[in-house]
C-alpha cells in the first residue's frame, strides 16, 4: 500500500546511510497532497553535526522547499522510533502524522523516555503509529551494531 513504499524509502535512506558508516536510520517527509517533499538518512558523522538525524535533515529540506519553518499537514516516515531532539522539532514543526519503524529503549523519546508529545509542555501533537515495518528496521540496526563490535 501507499503506507508500505513510504516507509520503504525511509527504509532506503537507512541503508544508505550504514553504507556510509551512519547508524542506520532514514525518513521520508510527504506532502498533505501525498508528494515525498524530502527524504534523509543520518549523517552525523559526516556533518560532524551531533543533530544531523534524518528526521532533522529531512524536515530542514521540507521546510526549505516549502520556504516555511512549519509543515502542517505533512507526515513523517523514520525508521526508528525518534529521539527527545528530533520529537520535539517534530512538534515545533507541525508535522501531522508520525509513522515509526523500530522502538528505541535506549534513545527514543516519544513512547519512552521524556515521552515528548505527551508533555504539558508539547504544543502541538501528532498522530503517532508505531511498528511500521519495525522489524525489517531493527534487523539493520542490530547488523550495524554487530559490525562495530567486531
Ligand atoms: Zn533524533
Amino acid at each position: 500500500m501507499v503506507f508500505t513504499s513510504y516507509m520503504e524509502q525511509a527504509l532506503e535512506e537507512a541503508h544508505a546511510a550504514a553504507k556510509r558508516g551512519e547508524v542506520p536510520v532514514g525518513a521520508v517527509i510527504v506532502s498533505p497532497e501525498g508528494e515525498v517533499v524530502a527524504r534523509a538518512g543520518n549523517r552525523t558523522r559526516e556533518l560532524s553535526d551531533p543533530t544531523g538525524h534524518a528526521e532533522i535533515l529531512a524536515m530542514r529540506d521540507a521546510c526549505a522547499a516549502l520556504g516555511s519553518e512549519r509543515l502542517p499537514g505533512h507526515d513523517l516516515y523514520v525508521t526508528l522510533e525518534p529521539c527527545p531532539m528530533c520529537a520535539s522539532a517534530i512538534s515545533q514543526v507541525r508535522i501531522a502524522r508520525v509513522y515509526y519503524g523500530a522502538a528505541d529503549p535506549k534513545s527514543g523519546g516519544i513512547a519512552q523516555g521524556p515521552r515528548v508529545f505527551s508533555h504539558p509542555q508539547s504544543h502541538h501533537v501528532p498522530e503517532v503509529y508505531d511498528g511500521i515495518s519495525g522489524e525489517e528496521s531493527e534487523a539493520m540496526l542490530r547488523a550495524f551494531f554487530a559490525s562495530k563490535r567486531s
